[in-house]
């Protein structure tokens, strides 16, 4: 099974970015949660001091096969993507990592803010670590790559290219991004929630644990004998205009920073940290699994998929879905997690 590719020209993109306040733009104003989150000197957001509520959740199982059965590896689609539709943008920073690695933490724009104006916002606030600069980068990006740097060496002209590692409306990372096997038949993924009640980060995960090739676990409060889990925190960060971020690290090789996740064990820190700022009194109650189901997505290795029209939470900004797409599933089942093991 090979992974089918788009036959589309590569497109050359220009971003055009409309420097606007966020404030401008930022209809809310009622913090939703007392659980205030913090940042860190470079600007980057830490977990909240204290822990929300979890209600209900913290009793949820780590796996519910009953009601999320593994779905089959190759589930047909016949979606062809619409050739001008395009993947929703992202903002993402890169740093060198204190252990030698790289660390890429996406910023997903919160509703009515734009790519472009999260990434002059971030720029405002967000610094390199000293000495460096000249490793971290700010950029929008798009399919994947980045088209617009607002921290960082210029960049020249960016051709994006969907022609690679997509399948139907599915998109993942390219190089492709993955868990290592480590002696098991799938990776294992444990997700370690500290959220509150509001975002529905079970259910996300149980989901997520349908695709063939991944297994995910879920845990409330203590990774307990897990030595790889994604850590997820929740608290009012206020109008930052993101909705989330999502912090992840790989190894660095000559052949560059891009491939195996890192462990946790090497320094490795995945976090998913969600802003209640944007919360239940923002918008429709769709998001509370959307988001959830959207970020845990990118850290097994999916990036935005082709349309916002795709009913997958990858799919866009809008966080209207509260499922991957069946593309989205087939790509990592199938072709990420399929056919490439470590070890
Ligand atoms: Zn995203």
């Amino acid at each position: 099974m090979r992974v089918r590719l788009i036959s589309s020209a590569a497109l050359l993109l220009t971003l055009v970015s409309t420097p606007a306040a966020l404030a401008d733009k930022d209809i809310h104003s009622v913090p939703t949660s007392a659980v205030l989150g913090q940042f860190d000197r470079e600007g980057l957001p830490l977990p909240p001091a204290t822990l929300p509520d979890p209600g209900s959740k913290a009793q949820s199982p780590e796996q519910d096969l009953r009601q999320y059965p593994k779905l089959p590896p190759i589930q047909g689609s016949t979606a062809t993507p619409d050739a001008s539709a395009q993947p929703a943008p992202t903002v993402e920073l890169w740093r060198p990592d204190v252990t030698g690695g790289m660390e890429r933490i996406i910023f997903e724009p919160a509703p009515g803010v734009t790519a472009g104006q999260l990434a002059d916002d971030l720029k405002t606030k967000v610094r390199a670590r000293p000495g460096e600069g000249a490793r971290t980068t700010l950029d929008v990006v798009v399919g994947g790559k980045p088209v617009r740097r607002v921290l960082g060496t210029p960049l020249a002209g960016v051709q994006v290219d969907y022609n690679q590692c997509t399948y139907g409306w599915a998109m993942q990372t390219c190089p492709i991004s993955y868990w290592a096997n480590w002696g098991a038949p799938d990776p294992q993924v444990g997700y370690v929630d500290h959220t509150g009640s509001y975002w529905i980060t079970d259910q996300a995960v149980y989901s997520q644990n349908q695709t063939v090739g991944v297994d995910s676990y879920y845990r409330w409060g203590n990774p307990g004998v897990w030595n790889r889990y994604v850590d997820l925190w929740s608290g009012n960060y206020g109008a930052t205009g993101w909705i989330a971020s999502t912090g992840i690290q790989y190894y660095c090789s000559g052949a560059g920073c891009y491939g195996r996740f890192k462990e946790r064990w090497d320094g490795g820190a995945p976090v998913i940290i969600f802003n209640d700022y944007y919360g239940p009194s923002y918008w429709a109650p769709a998001p509370r699994q959307g988001v959830p189901c959207h970020e845990m997505a990118h850290t097994i290795g999916l990036q935005h998929s082709w349309s916002s029209s795709a009913p997958s939470c990858i799919g866009g900004n809008s966080y209207n879905y509260q499922y991957l797409h069946a593309d989205d599933r087939t790509l990592m089942g199938v072709y990420t997690y399929g056919t490439y093991r470590y070890p």
